[in-house]
């Protein structure tokens, strides 16, 4: 049955795939996308029941089924350890190597005083089964630092490749990360933990091992941001900071700095990688490319028939889908990765390895969030367009797997990525502009308003945020608050009340709707806060005085990214940004 489904999911992409080439030619509009509303969906809805069994030897209860010490708390490395063969050189050396999916390698901990700078309560609490209270403790401080490795923890290194700006580099890997195993929750979720800029390994290059505080700030923040936006990413479990010096030429221009060394504990049910693939195929180790991606079907893809001899090419179908609605997803609140190589894009399909990533203020299809991408080949708006590159790269890393025939359909299923994304796309933005239903001309609805914004240099995330707060009869009437900043922008389009004139009439179609109901809707689809690059380097600017505050605040807020909060707003995070915001660069350099 569930064969039967894939199967036909896969006939369905080919068939999107062929009517996208027969009508619209090769996609070149990179900046068309959509929308979703938020959604819980890292922990699925697995009844826990039986694991919470009081005095059962896991030390559970009914009553408080979080741990208040991490003496009983184990972490697992065995079932990595037991698929794989390990690398066979176990000095810890700069080099490449070959025949194994991991190296093991001790983090290196800090050598100064280190300082725990903040956690996330819902990954500890939710993901990890740990009571807050351990996270005051020392024994959590040197985990979450490197310093402390638990029983039945083999901290790995993970050896993968990729294709960084459209070129094969062979070689990357887990340069300034370590896999510290995994840990498998109440609920029966399994989630692998990760420090990142926790040591130099076999995979450094010439990197120091290292992360710097803004660079682990941001990725804090962002990762659980985007989380709470409904966004499938990596998550944060707590963010440490040393005195240890780290150096950085942060524009690259010749001005090196000292800067303190930070690290992220970090979770994802995988931290596999298109490039975990790609090197495998490269350097021709079919057998252990086969191992690797029947673990990951057999691990994550439990609807796919792990005998069926069809599986590769049922992955990849699933991966092409999840891909795209990632980018969607991505495009419906206005992020911009900022360094989407195959390195960097996850076989789950979740947002991972934060860098220069940038959410845009004004909406700008050319935006760049990094200002080392001197060409913008990972413009926002080009971000679709990446998906299918990364993709195509996936599908050579897979062709060893499969057949001529089976090589023939995966690019089928590629050419049905366009229309799975444009489908996700509409089903967001729809969302976000609070319509029911189908109708021929809601696309065109959505990219003249795009255009509208386009043109002036509107607030992307507070135009559609103040459509969801101005009623229908205000916006008839062009009655346009001084709050509405953003709506005031567009508004000053000599088409607007064109479109104004569609976006009703449009809405009038909704069946069974009130004016009060597609704002509450459409307010759910449009967060008022996100991590703007101004409000990141303010709070990392604060912290050179080892003032958090802002950090804590921020983490604060973008839990709840749809809802008015006092605090948010005398801080101005939904106001408009600040001229200086403008101003703004921010590098590789991390
Ligand atoms: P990223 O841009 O963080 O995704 O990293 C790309 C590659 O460079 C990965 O293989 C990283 O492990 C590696 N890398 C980045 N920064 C460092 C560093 N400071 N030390 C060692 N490796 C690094
Ligand atoms: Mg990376």
């Amino acid at each position: 049955m569930v064969a039967k489904m894939l199967n036909h999911n896969m006939m369905m992409m080919m068939i999107v795939g062929l009517i996208w080439e027969l009508t619209i030619g090769i996609f070149s509009r990179g900046e068309r996308t959509e929308f979703e509303a938020a959604s819980d969906h890292e922990c699925g809805s697995v009844d826990s029941s039986h694991y919470c069994v009081k005095g059962d030897n896991w030390g559970y209860s009914k009553i408080n089924p979080k741990r208040v010490s991490m003496d009983l708390w184990n972490l697992t490395s065995r079932k990595l350890i037991e698929s794989f063969p390990l690398d066979p050189i176990k000095e810890n050396y700069v080099r490449q190597v070959r025949g194994c999916i991991f190296s093991a390698v001790q983090p290196e901990p800090f050598k100064s005083a280190i300082k725990l700078v903040a956690v996330s309560k819902e990954v500890v609490e939710d993901l990890l089964d740990l009571d807050m209270s351990v996270t005051e403790t020392e024994e959590f401080i040197q985990f979450v630092s490197g310093a402390r490795i638990l029983p039945g923890s083999v901290p790995l290194t993970h050896r993968y490749g990729g294709h960084q700006f459209g070129v094969w580099v062979g070689q990357l890997g887990d340069g300034r990360a370590h896999l510290l195993g995994a840990y498998t929750n109440r609920h029966g979720t399994r989630w692998e933990l990760q420090l990142k800029g926790s040591g130099k390994t076999p995979y450094s290059r010439d990197g120091d091992g290292r992360a710097v505080l803004r660079s682990s700030v941001r990725e804090f923040l962002c990762s659980e941001a985007l989380n709470y936006l409904g966004i499938p990413t990596s998550r944060a479990v707590s963010l440490v900071v040393s005195n240890d010096d780290v150096k950085r030429d942060q524009f690259y221009n010749g001005s090196v700095e000292n800067e303190k060394g930070a690290i992220v504990l970090r979770v994802a049910k995988s931290w596999f990688r298109f490039g975990s693939l790609e090197i495998l195929a490269h350097s021709g180790e079919t057998e252990l490319l086969r191992k690797l991606v029947d673990f990951i079907i057999k691990q994550h893809f439990p609807l796919i028939n792990a005998t069926n001899s069809n599986r590769y090419l049922e992955f990849f179908s699933q991966v092409v889908i999840d891909t795209s609605n990632l980018i969607a997803h991505w495009m419906s609140v206005g992020f911009a990765h900022g360094v989407c190589n195959t390195d960097n894009f996850s076989v789950l399909s979740v947002t991972l390895d934060y860098g220069p990533f940038g959410f845009m203020d004004f909406y700008d299809p050319n935006f760049v969030p990094n200002t080392s991408d001197d060409e913008g080949r990972y413009k926002i708006g080009n971000q679709v367009n990446v998906g299918r590159y990364n993709l195509n790269k996936l599908m050579k890393a897979l062709n060893p797997l499969l057949d001529l025939k089976q090589q023939l359909l995966a690019e089928q299923i590629l050419k049905g990525y366009p229309g799975l994304y444009q489908t996700k796309f509409m089903e967001l933005f729809k969302a976000k502009l609070g319509l029911f239903g189908y109708n021929n001309n809601d696309e065109y609805l959505i990219t003249y308003l795009l255009k509208l914004m386009e043109d002036t240099r509107a607030d992307f995330t507070m135009t559609f945020r103040q459509l969801s707060e101005i009623t229908k009869q205000q916006l008839a009437a062009h009655s346009i608050s001084e709050d509405h900043w953003a709506l005031q922008d567009v508004a000053r389009h000599t088409n607007f009340s064109h479109w104004v004139n569609l976006y009703l009439s449009r809405l009038n179609r909704n069946i069974v709707d009130s004016d009060e109901a597609r704002r509450t809707r459409m307010e759910s689809a449009n967060p008022r806060y996100i991590l703007r690059n101004w409000m990141a380097e303010s709070a990392i600017k604060k912290t050179a005085g080892n003032d958090f505050s802002e950090v804590h605040l921020l983490q604060k807020i973008l839990r709840h990214p749809f809802s008015k909060q006092t605090e948010a707003e005398e801080a101005r995070y939904s106001s408009r940004p600040p001229p200086w915001a403008r101003e703004l660069r921010i590098s590789c350099s991390s």
